[in-house]
């Protein structure tokens, strides 16, 4: 799943079982995270806001959706069901992290939050490969009239219910681009969550019972 990341001391997983018992962030199941730290976690309360931080010093960061790291101890880590987990790591250096991004947090700016964050420390935003994680895909993302204003146009499809389909991992794709990130270097997974009811959890399939995938990204200190 991860070979769009090219620094081999970069670890990424994407684990679709429960990690957090009972939905409790205190209670997790090491046994699904063996390879990482089990000491360093890096874990924003996710709002779908558009915060995106960078921290070398493990713990919860609240109302953020977004986390980076230089320290090679940490493992940054989201939760998602539907939205997209969007991976990013630098090609040679200890510098990576991960954005939940939903429709809201994709509308608002979180890849633009995101690019500023490394610019800010002096990044070069060619030198980071990306991955699009497991999330809903324009197969099964269907919206309202409500909200299809919110979405570039070219990314939209009139759906035969008379809703409308969104392909949001594209639209992430092109701001990604747009904010100057090297389109060659992303990489967006296949799986759509909806879909594939036996491998996935889904917000949109499950509503409230639906559990939480998580995704991680680590260094090899
Ligand atoms: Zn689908």
């Amino acid at each position: 799943m991860f070979e769009s990341i090219s620094n081999l001391s970069i670890k990424a997983k994407f684990i679709s079982k429960d990690f957090f018992i009972q939905n409790n962030i205190r209670i997790m199941d090491y046994s699904l995270v063996e390879e990482f730290d089990q000491e360093n976690f890096l874990i924003p309360n996710q709002t779908h806001s558009t915060n995106v931080i960078l921290s070398n010093i493990p713990g919860q960061i609240n109302n953020c959706d977004g986390v980076f790291t230089t320290n090679p101890k940490i493992t940054c880590l989201i939760k998602v069901a539907d939205c997209m987990p969007i991976y990013f790591a630098h090609k040679n250096k200890s510098f990576y992290g991960i954005v939940h991004a939903g429709w809201r947090g994709l509308t608002n700016g979180v890849l633009n939050a995101t690019s500023g964050l490394l610019k800010e420390h002096q990044q070069k935003l060619k030198n980071f490969d990306i991955f699009i994680g497991p999330s809903i895909q324009s197969c099964c993302f269907e919206i309202c009239n409500d909200i299809v204003e919110k979405f570039p146009q070219e990314f939209v499809k009139s759906a035969k219910s008379g809703k409308f389909l969104v392909d949001m991992q594209k639209i992430a794709v092109d701001m990604l681009r747009s904010v100057g990130f090297n389109k060659n270097k992303i990489t967006i997974s296949d799986d759509c969550t909806f879909c594939l009811k036996d491998h996935y959890y889904s917000y949109r399939r499950e509503n409230e019972a639906a559990g939480r995938m998580i995704g991680l990204i680590g260094y090899k200190a």
